[in-house]
């Protein structure tokens, strides 16, 4: 298998899933009890908080473990139910969703813009509406899904009120994630019902996801990781790019591959004519794992909001595919997506009722 899909969920580390086994024969205790089994598994939450604190520029107490990222973007959203809320188009949908069912009138407002945008990598410059934000006595929140492990964070250092991260793009397990709230914040429950979190999240602490994701995080905090990791992917993603747009009439890039423009990772490609949909199952059948856009939204046929929003070109949407790499990627995978790929896009090129030439 070729293996494409890393924005979407990684394969986990090695280490990640030694963590995660030891984890359930030793600290299988519920970690909020008073007995000692309880307080080794607790003592294992605290490393992993102290260690997401410190690579994010944050305090431990101002990280609170949570289900994933939907959970903690949903949770700082309905902290400002009845506030206005605003969001840039590009948002995730637990952000735009939440926010039209949550937002209304009231002050202070909340900002909540993505640094990173997970289908096509854009990066974007938030200082901005993050000195306004405070200007004018408001908050800012920000989802930092795609950013973490991929480049440095620091939230203080960036003055944040929120940000949300995610286990499951950096090599650790599904359903971790944690919530960034600034000491001080406004900050409401999404979970009630427990004591857990300092009262900021009920329920039974997940101890063997949250030592996956501290493994996780392990791995990609070396200082030598970030551009070892950097250069690699950018290197594949770019050089599948180049060979695509040679390659491939009607391609047309919607990731703007030049350094500090977007993350290194996610390469995403429009083919004229050819629909998002139909090239994914093609690859599929040869092996090949992308998406279309968000896999999130998968299942869903309306085309991607966030092309739509940079592109106003429903064509464009409907017609992409996301490539996302990881520290396993290989040219050798970029090889196997160029044996394919053209031939896969010319007859769906071929069977598609635009012309070309229109294209
Ligand atoms: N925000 C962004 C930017 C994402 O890329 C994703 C995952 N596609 C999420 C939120 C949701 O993450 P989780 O699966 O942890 O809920």
């Amino acid at each position: 298998m070729v293996y494409l899909d890393y924005a979407a969920t990684t394969p986990l580390w090695p280490e990640v899933l030694e963590a995660m086994h030891e984890a359930e024969k030793e600290y299988f205790a519920n970690a909020s009890a008073l007995h000692t089994p309880g307080h080794l598994a607790m003592n294992q939450i605290e490393e992993v908080r102290e260690l997401l604190a410190e690579m994010v520029g944050a305090l431990p107490d101002e990280i609170v473990f949570t289900s994933g990222a939907s959970e903690s973007n949903n949770t700082v959203i309905r902290t400002f139910e009845g506030h206005k809320i605003e969001t840039s188009p590009l948002e995730h949908h637990s952000i735009l969703e939440s926010a039209m069912v949550y937002g209304g009138e009231e002050k202070p407002k909340l900002y909540s813009y993505m640094m990173a945008n997970n289908e096509t990598g854009e990066l974007l410059d938030i200082d901005s509406i993050i000195t306004k934000a405070h200007q004018d006595g408001d908050f800012v929140h920000s989802d930092l899904t795609q950013v973490l492990g991929k480049i440095p964070i620091n939230v203080h250092e960036m003055h944040l009120d929120y940000a949300t991260f995610s286990a499951h793009k950096i090599g650790g397990p599904v359903g971790v994630g944690a919530l960034y709230i600034r000491n001080g914040a406004p900050f409401k429950p999404l979970i009630i019902g427990g004591n857990q979190e300092k009262k900021r999240r009920g329920g039974t602490y997940n101890t063997v996801g949250i030592v996956g994701f501290g493994a996780a995080l392990k791995k990609v905090k070396d200082d030598n990781y970030y551009d070892a990791y950097a250069n690699h992917v950018r290197k594949l993603r770019n050089l599948l790019a180049e060979r695509i747009l040679k390659k491939i009439p009607g391609s047309s890039l919607n990731t703007d591959i030049e350094d500090s423009k977007s993350l290194p990772n996610i390469l995403n490609v429009s083919f004229r004519a050819a629909e998002g949909e139909s090239i994914q199952l093609y690859l599929d059948a040869e092996g090949i794992i992308v998406s279309t856009g968000s896999a999130c939204a998968s299942g869903d046929i309306r085309p991607s909001h966030v092309l739509m929003a940079k592109t106003g070109d429903a064509e464009v949407a409907h017609s992409s595919i996301r490539f996302s790499f990881g520290i396993d990627s290989s040219i050798d995978d970029i090889n196997k997506v160029m044996d394919v790929l053209p031939g896969i896009i010319s007859r769906l090129q071929g069977i598609s009722t635009l012309k070309m030439e229109e294209k």
